[in-house]
């Protein structure tokens, strides 16, 4: 009999409360284990030594050493790592439940303890421990044991042969009831077979448990997951314990996932680009490299999701993603795996991408030109065809930023500047001055202050009759004026603006300004030269704009013929019945509108049919793309023909050469704007320059 009673598992109990301690031994003997008891922690830690117990069941609160201490003391005693111990406290705060984990505790119950919930537990974890001491001692009475038990067991040879099999009741079995099982290549894919036969050499030479997980593709490309524990066994043999884990490593997945990837495109989000940029900034340190990031925005994608809605949106952002995996695959940061090193979607339609171990900047600026190089073809989605630019922004560590916050708002900073030289475009980052002011802004409370402070300022460009050269209008440009006498250009604040809806007030100080001016200069010079205002989607439907409209011209005694509004696609796109009836309510008013950045917006000619606009101003980007390609050259007098044919006045803007002039004229466009006749310009020096002379002011800037 006594050799029955050797044979039933081990449990040592430590604690200093009599009471309890009677209690437990009552309980823990009903599972079939035989007791030792001892009083404080010091004690604890000897008879783990000399018992070998099968399980340690701690006191926190322990005389001479509490339990704490004493359970990360029997962890470094040997075979401690494997050892299953339970920590019992009278506390079950945070602090505690994490000090036993952080101590190595494998379970942690509170007090009073529920007996049949902690039976349980008592069993599930002595399965999880690994460790079997108790099924060294005979193998034919274990194999009744783990025949009870769900898990799968391999007992493998001292030459790591399958010397026995018992299959378990796992959701996916690796082996089916009737096969029979000698080698691991039976039961486990090549991959998960070296992983064993590691964890098999480490378990025969230390004599310590182990544990690793592996995966199995039982059906076509859908793996399930598993983890082994590996402990010494009878005969230099070692016993495997099978465990089925794909639902908590799916779920694992899944967060991982959602925490470090975009769901719709599965590239690593902003917060992994971040660890990753940091990783490689570690290792350039090291080595002595640099780390460049580049920053990509999606020049006037806002329009794709404003007019098309979000679904094309995403398609053209996921088209986009892949071409920009594509460009850096092959190329510089590329690595093995089929994510793309480095490269990130930080959100809309930003993306970076962080590469390191360049030769020089000239290797950054060939990579970028590459992006733009793919980015800039078609992208065809659902029957539309959509050409996105990107403005790309580079900084580099640690020449730039000395840390990845910095860097990272630096190549933003750089985009930006970017944007401003006319998008599509590529931009080192340098600290200039008007960089370092952008910088420190607190931009929505600095925006705030400007419009009180009169810090903002209107510049204005004249736009010319092409068939007669007579200046037939001007266009009101918004620019702010810094402390140092240089201007933030709209393309920086004016999205701002519009975010915080600040622009509604900024916009109204612009009508306002505008008005007053033409007036001042009608009054003054004797000449009626029409201003355009440009209006933003958000000042179109967040205030009333007609009564802004009507009100400016009142205060400044204008007529509404002195004024034309600047409209986006994307104000037509929105509430179109509410913005007809606004847009006649104008008109029948007298106020003439344009339809500015013609083209990328993706409406058609036709459609603009329904709305009362009497003139369209083609995009600067096709006007640069005359020369260059006949796609522009086609689109261009496409888009002239066919304002012809609607009965609307075109305008081209952006005009910088003699021979963009001359393809204009030779298609009849009938009104031109661009750096070639002028930049913008503040209102006294367009005075001076345009409006005191009655003839008509044919000079080309040659400065420019
Ligand atoms: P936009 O209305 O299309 O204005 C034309 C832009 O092209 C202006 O940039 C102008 O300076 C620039 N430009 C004109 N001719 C040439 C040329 O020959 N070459 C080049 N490279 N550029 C040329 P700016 O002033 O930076 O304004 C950018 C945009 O900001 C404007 O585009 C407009 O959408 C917006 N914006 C400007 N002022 C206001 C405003 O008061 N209110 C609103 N809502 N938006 C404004
Ligand atoms: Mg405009
Ligand atoms: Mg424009």
């Amino acid at each position: 009999m006594s050799n029955t009673s050797k044979r039933r598992p081990l449990a040592v109990i430590a604690d200093h409360d009599a009471a309890s301690v009677s209690r437990m031994r009552l309980a823990i003997e009903d599972l079939g284990f035989r007791v030792e008891e001892v009083e404080n922690g010091v004690m604890a830690c000897a008879a783990f030594v000399e018992h070998e117990p099968d399980i340690m069941i701690l006191n926190a609160q322990l005389p001479i050493q509490d339990g704490l201490k004493t359970c990360a003391d029997i962890r470094r005693l040997p075979g401690g790592d494997a050892a299953a111990i339970v920590v019992l406290s009278e506390r079950d705060d945070v602090e505690i439940v994490d000090a036993a984990y952080s101590a190595g505790a494998t379970e942690f119950v509170p007090m009073p303890v529920n007996w049949p919930a902690f039976g349980y537990r008592i069993r599930s974890m002595l399965r999880a421990s690994g460790d079997y001491a108790s099924m060294r001692r005979t193998e034919a009475t274990n194999k009744v044991l783990l025949n009870a038990m769900p898990d799968t067991f391999v007992v493998l040879d001292s030459d790591g042969a399958v010397s026995d099999f018992i299959p378990g009741k796992l959701e996916h079995p690796l082996a089916g009831p009737s096969q029979r099982v000698t080698c691991l290549s039976d039961i486990l894919p090549t991959k998960a077979i070296k992983v064993w036969r590691e964890a098999r050499r480490f378990v025969n030479e230390k004599n310590q448990a182990t544990r690793v997980e592996f995966a199995v593709e039982h059906r076509e490309g859908v793996p399930s997951y598993y983890e082994a524990r590996f402990v010494p066994y009878v005969d230099r043999k070692t016993l495997a314990l099978v465990t089925e884990i794909t639902d908590r490593k799916l779920a694992e997945q899944r967060i991982r996932r959602l925490a470090f990837f975009d769901t719709l495109t599965g590239l690593p989000n902003r917060q992994s680009f971040r660890l990753q940029l940091g990783g490689m900034i570690t290792e350039a340190d090291e080595e002595g490299d640099k780390v460049a990031v580049l920053y990509i925005d999606l020049d006037n994608f806002k329009r794709i999701n404003d007019t098309l809605g979000h679904t094309v949106g995403d398609g053209v952002i996921n088209a986009i993603a892949e071409r920009l995996s594509g460009s850096i695959r092959g190329g510089q940061g590329s690595s093995d795996d089929d994510t793309p090193f480095g490269l990130a979607r930080l959100g809309g339609d930003e993306f970076a991408c962080a590469i390191s171990g360049f030769e020089d900047e000239g290797v950054l600026s060939s990579i970028a030109d590459r992006m733009s190089q793919l980015l800039r073809q078609p992208v065809r989605y659902e029957g539309h065809e959509f050409v996105v630019t990107p403005s790309i922004g580079i900084s580099v560590y640690p020449d730039d930023a000395d840390n990845v916050e910095d860097l990272l708002k630096n190549a933003d900073v750089a985009m930006y500047q970017a944007k401003d030289a006319g998008r599509d475009s590529v931009h080192f980052y340098s600290d200039t001055l008007a960089i370092r002011n952008l910088h420190g802004l607190a931009l929505e409370n600095d925006l705030r202050r400007a419009l009180d402070n009169g810090e903002l300022e209107l510049h204005y460009q004249p736009k010319f009759q092409l068939s007669t050269w007579e200046l037939v209008g001007v266009e009101a440009l918004v620019r702010w004026r810094q402390g140092d006498g240089s201007y933030i250009p709209p393309s920086t604040f004016i999205p701002m603006a519009e975010k915080s809806g600040q622009i509604v007030p900024l916009g109204d100080w612009v009508l306002r300004t505008a008005c007053k001016q033409a007036r001042e200069w009608q009054l003054k010079y004797g000449r009626s030269t029409r201003v355009a205002v440009n209006i933003s989607s958000q000042q179109f439907y967040q205030s009333d704009l007609k009564e802004t409209v009507m009100k400016a011209l009142f205060e400044a005694g204008a007529k509404p013929s002195l004024l034309q509004l600047e409209l986006t696609e994307s104000i037509l796109m929105r509430d179109i019945d509410k913005t007809i009836a606004t847009l006649e309510y104008l008109k029948n008013n007298g106020i003439t509108l344009a339809m500015d950045d013609f083209g990328t917006g993706y409406s058609s000619l036709s459609y603009l049919r329904r709305f009362p606009i009497d003139a369209l101003k083609i995009d600067r980007s096709f006007v640069m793309d005359l020369e260059e390609s006949e796609h522009g050259a086609a689109i261009c007098a496409a888009i002239i023909a066919m304002s012809r044919q609607l009965g609307l006045t075109v305008i081209a803007e952006g005009v910088e050469t003699e021979e963009q002039v001359m393809f204009l004229q030779s298609h009849d466009c009938d009104q031109i704007q661009g750096y070639l006749f002028s930049k913008p310009i503040p209102a006294g020096e367009f005075a001076k320059r345009f409006l005191t002379t009655t003839k008509a002011p044919l000079k080309i800037d040659k400065s420019l």
